[in-house]
């Protein structure tokens, strides 16, 4: 697939810059257009692959932000990008829209800048465009508090009504002990990385090596068209190097075992890509439907392993809408199963930001109108016999 992508805020900026570095190293194209998108100046700086050119600042003449972010609060952030939209969109002309299949928009989602103004965004471009709409979007974790939580929550609910499609992070879920916060996204983003470019990049192979199940780009999009929001498993195997010796080649047996033995490892990358930590947790058999992407050089991907894998998914998914196709590498020395899992609706960490925004949103009710009786008793003498001169 070719992609337009945008970073709206620090995480979104980082996300989309690590994606870029991802697949530069890893000689795919998938990101044909960068653009981030932030109302903090030292943020906006960060990122090491995107062209200073396409780094916009957003609110740098709004009374609230003027350059330094918006301080974690999502109202602003929308307030923002809606004030700024005419400077936004003139960025966009500049997209060649017809060179991509879509429009990929990244925000993590608690903070203010990406949760607040990654809709504003999303709703301009689809006005302008035709083309499926994608969403990127980081969970808070828990530990960061009722505030990130509200925010999370109010903003997915924006995302998943405008995107075609919400690909879910929990950082929770990817959080290790004994790390800093910052060494722990570097890691975090890697992650997701890897398996949003492995996935999406598929289909983008040169002519001439397409085979008849290389993945298309229009499963994927067909697999992304359900709406709601998704999650992504992935595992990779490192292979030993190409068996030698041509009189194995002839002996029938050995060479059946060796077929049984390549399905079964086959079927084995895709139930570990299942079963190990997925993007956002959730229930398999919740998605709606599925999609298996092998990425890896042609002789290891063996046929009847990818047929056994589908199966498998088509079962533990409980949809009979499972496609599976490979990404053929020559050469690589790896071999990776990605799986999307398309609109599951059953993810235990959004029911959980949504309790904690809730609690949040009443706590922050209360204190609010607590505080304003209290300004009122410490400006009012005891008796109310003063008044306010004007
Ligand atoms: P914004 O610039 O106002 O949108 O705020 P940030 O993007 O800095 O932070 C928003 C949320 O994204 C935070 O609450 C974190 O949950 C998350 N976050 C920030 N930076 C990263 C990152 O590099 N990786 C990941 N996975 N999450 C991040």
């Amino acid at each position: 697939m070719k992609l337009a992508t945008i970073g709206v805020g620090n995480a979104g900026s980082k996300l989309i810059d690590q994606m870029i570095e991802f697949e530069v190293e890893t000689g795919r194209n998938l990101c044909r257009h960068a653009l981030i998108i932030n109302t903090a100046r030292t943020d906006l700086a960060k990122p090491e692959n995107i062209p200073e050119d396409r780094r916009v600042l957003m609110g740098d003449t709004h009374r609230k932000a003027r350059g330094h972010g918006v301080g974690g609060d999502a109202e602003i952030g929308a307030e923002v990008a809606k004030t700024d939209i005419d400077e936004i969109r003139r960025v966009f002309d500049d997209v060649e829209i017809h060179e991509v299949d879509a429009v990929l928009v990244a925000a993590g989602l608690g903070g203010g800048t990406g949760s607040g103004a990654a809709p504003v965004v999303i709703d301009e471009i689809q006005k302008m465009y035709d083309e499926p709409v994608y969403g990127l979007g980081v969970l808070p974790g828990k530990y960061e508090g009722g505030r990130p939580a509200l925010n999370a929550a109010r903003s997915l609910q924006s995302f998943v009504n405008k995107v075609d499609n919400f690909i879910a992070f929990d950082n929770d879920a990817w959080r290790s002990r004994g790390q800093t916060i910052e060494q722990g996204y570097e890691e975090m983003n890697e992650e997701l990385a890897t398996r949003i470019v492995t996935l999406l990049a598929a289909g983008e192979v040169d002519e001439s090596e397409v085979g008849e199940n290389a993945m298309d780009s229009s499963d994927i999009m067909r697999t992304l068209d359900t709406g709601g929001v998704s999650s992504i498993g992935y595992a990779s195997t490192e292979l030993a190097p190409a068996k030698q010796g041509l009189l194995s080649k002839f002996n029938d047996e050995d060479q059946s075992e060796d077929e049984s033995t390549d399905a079964a490892k086959i079927k084995g990358l895709v139930r570990r890509a299942v079963n190990s930590r997925l993007t956002v947790p959730c229930e398999v058999s919740s998605a709606d439907r599925a999609l298996i992407v092998f990425a890896g050089p042609p002789e290891a991907i063996s046929r009847k392993g990818v047929e056994s894998a589908r199966e498998w998914l088509e079962s533990a998914a409980d949809t009979v809408d499972v496609l599976a196709g490979d990404d053929p590498r020559p050469g690589s020395s790896t071999l990776a199963a990605v799986v999307l899992l398309s609109n599951v609706t059953e993810t235990p960490r959004i029911d959980e930001i949504q309790n904690q925004a809730v609690d949040a949103q009443n706590k922050i009710r209360e204190q609010d109108a607590v505080r304003e009786e209290e300004i009122q008793s410490l400006i009012t003498d005891d008796d109310n016999d003063l008044d306010p001169i004007v």
